[in-house]
């Protein structure tokens, strides 16, 4: 088995299980994209007058979290770690604080929101966190296993794998929309565990989030490694993290 060298953490790993969105791929690039998609495809069928429509939009960026004019996903907010379902319940609920009846403002949610979200990624949206291919290629050379644990629909993490080129590389994943429960809960990594024949000690999870690192923690896994190439900052890891690193790229092979 591989024995990882993570800044200076060493461990014998034998699968590493890969977050996504922030860790994988440019976060904000797709993510903050595709809000702002969805949030005008929202508005365009949910006009609560004239006058109010710009504190509609303003409040619908600020609840689930992210910045139309930077394009920034805000840390630990709805956008940065929910589901696509947890997102359409989120922008329903502004859409009815803004005066819709609930009905009329889940179907807005769901005709005009969700489907944003849910169609898969195309190349351009897609920007990879360096070299995700090669550095996957090197832990499978030396005997790890790989895979993926996201918070994403089935659908669009299937269609990003052949854009990373690791479509070959990855045993196995567990997505947003499997029925599973989601991160934080560990349920997700110990299956990721179970279907390699893994003990959870012997697991390595990386992801860009808290809910990532508190995920590991709950599953017993080997080391939970914090990345600052998504949405979150150091601070945010605090008394999560294992170790924090400035991307993918610090797991490397111990000499
Ligand atoms: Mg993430």
């Amino acid at each position: 088995m591989p024995r990882l060298d993570i800044a200076g953490h060493v461990r014998d790993i034998d699968l590493v299980v890969f977050d996504k969105d922030g860790t994988l791929i440019n976060f904000d690039h797709l993510w903050a994209g595709k809000m702002i998609a969805a949030i005008a495809a929202t508005l365009d069928e949910a006009s609560v007058g004239a006058a109010r429509d710009a504190d509609l939009e303003a409040d619908l960026y600020r609840t689930l979290g992210a910045d139309p004019i930077s394009r920034r996903v805000v840390p630990e907010s709805p956008l940065a770690v929910a589901s696509i379902p947890a997102l359409t319940i989120v922008c329903a609920a502004v859409l009815y604080r803004h005066g819709l009846p609930w009905h009329e403002a889940e179907t807005i949610a769901g005709r005009a929101f969700r489907p944003v979200f849910q169609a898969p990624p195309t190349t351009t949206e897609i920007r990879p966190v360096g070299d995700v291919a090669g550095l996957m290629r090197g832990l499978a050379a030396a005997g790890a296993r790989l895979s993926i644990l996201t918070t994403d629909d089935r659908l669009g993490t299937v269609a990003t794998l052949p854009i990373l080129g690791v479509e070959r590389l990855i045993d196995a994943m567990v997505c947003g929309d499997d029925p599973i429960p989601a991160k934080p809960e560990p349920d997700g990594l110990l299956h990721l565990a179970a279907l390699a024949g893994v003990e959870p000690s012997r697991v390595l999870m990386v992801g860009d989030s808290a809910g990532d690192m508190v995920t590991a923690r709950r599953a017993g896994a080997a080391l939970a490694v914090g990345v600052l190439s998504g949405t979150s900052r150091a601070d945010h890891f605090a008394g999560h993290a294992d170790v924090i690193v400035p991307d993918i790229h610090a797991i490397r092979l111990a000499s």
